[in-house]
């Protein structure tokens, strides 16, 4: 950025430059633990000093790559140290860190690696048949090395050990990119989501707030959201600031993830609601508890309010989290209110079941989803198209011509919602999802939600069937909890009194397995495909 015609140098220069986090992490909290349980049961520890250390002589070893400033730099890798050291060896290249998320389909992985024209590949050997079968669809690609095993490729470990990692850093402005990540792409092409060095600093700076991820160099954290998932939440990078200990999983079974909690004393945790749910559950069949944890990060999609009356009731702190990879992700967090203390437990449940409210730098809106021209109030009534403003939302894709926003800089997320008075987000749909019945909306997300916490059922979707007098009504799809048993009848009476009664679903289908995208959540555009020529009983 260049300085104001009043700008006599009188504050010192210093850019937002991510660099500055691992430099700081290594030089403040040097000997604060990295650990890492490895697909193969072993472990590890490391230290942020460690995790400094091997970035320097990564990024030496990309430069003898031939890696030019700007060049992408891949990841294919679940959660460990040597995946962290990467996001910070990438950047201090001079790269930019692209992370992949090895879950999605073979033609959207071929899509993004020849969009992005990454040239270096970093994979776990778990992704080795992938990479082997991709390779060849991937041109740009010149160097691929193996994080855990000498086959088929270097070893990450071998190849940073040539080099001294006494380089400085590679020059850096703020302004320039220094992370990629794609969106899943539900509807057409994934799209690309480049971060800045100054969007990303000044999204950890506002990590560390208490109402965010309040953390500091005594949390013990487990991320078990992926790093390649909305970079992992920004936690590698605002961890560093803080200086906690990191607790990583390289699977993420639940036997191991309570193993982990338990042992390494773990205080904060993050990650999306279904993995709460296999933790959760695993802990309830050996009737364990986790005297540690604090606090809960969850976001992704929705959860359940029977999952934070779980947490709440035992004391853990529930931060409910909305955002996506076009903010960075953080565009809300469960927040507290000042007059917290004061409500009643049934109350502090219900609030944290919505979204939450935006930190600092994050501005919202809702508009008339006919009429976008039109803001709609904060009456916690309302419903409409969902917008994001901020230093850290996008502007524009990954190479795309035009900007993703209107002239004010508002940025559509593609959710349907209320605004509270008090800034509470609560989301109700995705505008491609929305039922609309009579005239009136139907929140698809909200019946899904009182459908969970029915003891019977697993997981619920509800979408919108044709229907000649009403345009549209709700069925429910339900997938049964191994071994439980439930009618139709009795689903709808658990849901009688959680729901208007003109939202009750006209059915409840009952079926083995509810499609899911990429990225875990529930495809709903699958859904509908799937019960494309369904008919509702007397619509016909
Ligand atoms: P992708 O688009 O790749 O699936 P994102 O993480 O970017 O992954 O998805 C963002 C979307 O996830 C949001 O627009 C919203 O629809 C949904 N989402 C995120 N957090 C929540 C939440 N707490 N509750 C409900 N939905 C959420």
């Amino acid at each position: 950025m260049q300085p104001g015609p009043n700008n006599i140098g009188a504050m010192q220069d210093w850019q937002l430059l991510v660099t500055h986090l691992i430099d700081h992490a290594a030089r403040e909290h040097g000997e604060r633990e990295i650990v890492t349980h490895w697909a193969d049961g072993s472990e590890t520890r490391t230290t942020w000093a460690g995790v400094r250390r091997d970035a320097a002589k990564m990024a030496e070893a990309l430069r003898a790559a031939g890696l030019k400033p700007g060049e992408r730099v891949a990841t294919l890798a679940m959660n460990h140290a040597r995946h962290l050291v990467t996001w910070y060896g990438a950047v201090g290249a001079g790269g930019v860190l692209h992370t992949l998320n090895p879950r999605l389909f073979d033609d959207q992985l071929d899509y993004i690696v020849n969009h992005a024209e990454d040239r270096i590949m970093i994979f776990d050997a778990a992704f080795a048949p992938l990479v082997e079968r991709m390779k060849a669809r991937w041109p740009t690609v010149e160097h691929y090395i193996c994080f855990d095993s000498a086959q088929p490729a270097p070893a990450f470990e071998d190849w940073i050990a040539a080099y001294p990692g006494t380089a400085p850093w590679a020059d850096a402005n703020e302004r320039d990119p220094c992370m990629l990540c794609y969106t899943s792409g539900t509807t057409g092409n994934p799209k690309g989501v480049l971060y800045e060095h100054r969007s990303t600093m000044l999204h950890a700076i506002s990590g560390l707030q208490p109402q965010v991820h309040a953390m500091d160099c005594r949390t013990v954290m487990l991320p078990v959201v992926p790093m390649f998932h909305a970079a992992s939440w920004g936690l590698p990078w605002l961890g560093a600031a803080a200086g906690a200990k990191f607790v990583y999983s390289a699977v993420n079974d639940p036997v191991v993830l309570c193993d982990l909690l338990r042992r390494e004393k773990v205080t904060a945790s993050a990650g999306v609601p279904t993995v709460w749910l296999s933790v959760l559950q695993h802990l309830d069949a050996g009737g364990d508890t986790l005297p540690d944890l604090k606090q809960v990060v969850c976001g992704g999609s929705a959860m359940p309010r029977s999952m934070i009356e779980r947490f709440m009731g035992q004391g853990v702190r529930v931060v409910h989290a909305w955002g996506m990879t076009e903010t960075s992700p953080i565009g809300t967090t469960g927040a507290e209110s000042w007059d917290w203390d004061d409500r009643s437990f049934e109350d502090q449940v219900t609030i944290k079941s919505y979204q939450g409210r935006v930190p600092f730098g994050v501005e919202l809106r809702c508009v008339d989803l006919d009429d976008p021209g039109k803001v709609l109030p904060r009456d916690g009534l309302t419903a409409g198209a969902l917008q994001v403003r901020g230093p850290w939302v996008v502007k524009r894709y990954f190479k795309a011509e035009r900007d993703a926003v209107d002239a004010d800089q508002w940025f559509d997320t593609g959710d349907v919602a209320v605004l509270h008075p008090d800034g509470t987000l609560q989301l109700t749909d995705r505008t491609k999802d929305v039922i609309k019945s009579g005239g009136e909306w139907i929140s698809s997300v909200e019946l899904e939600n009182a459908a969970v916490g029915h003891p019977a059922v697993a997981e619920a979707a509800a979408i919108g069937i044709a229907h000649p007098k009403w345009d549209e009504r709700p069925i429910l799809v339900v997938v049964k909890k191994a071994g439980a048993d439930v009618t139709d009848t009795e689903i709808r009476d658990f849901l009688a009194d959680k729901v208007a009664k003109w939202w009750l679903p006209d059915a409840v289908e009952f079926v083995d397995a509810i499609p899911h995208t990429g990225t875990g959540k529930i495809s709903k555009k699958d859904l509908r495909e799937q019960f494309r020529d369904y008919t509702l009983e007397g619509a016909a």
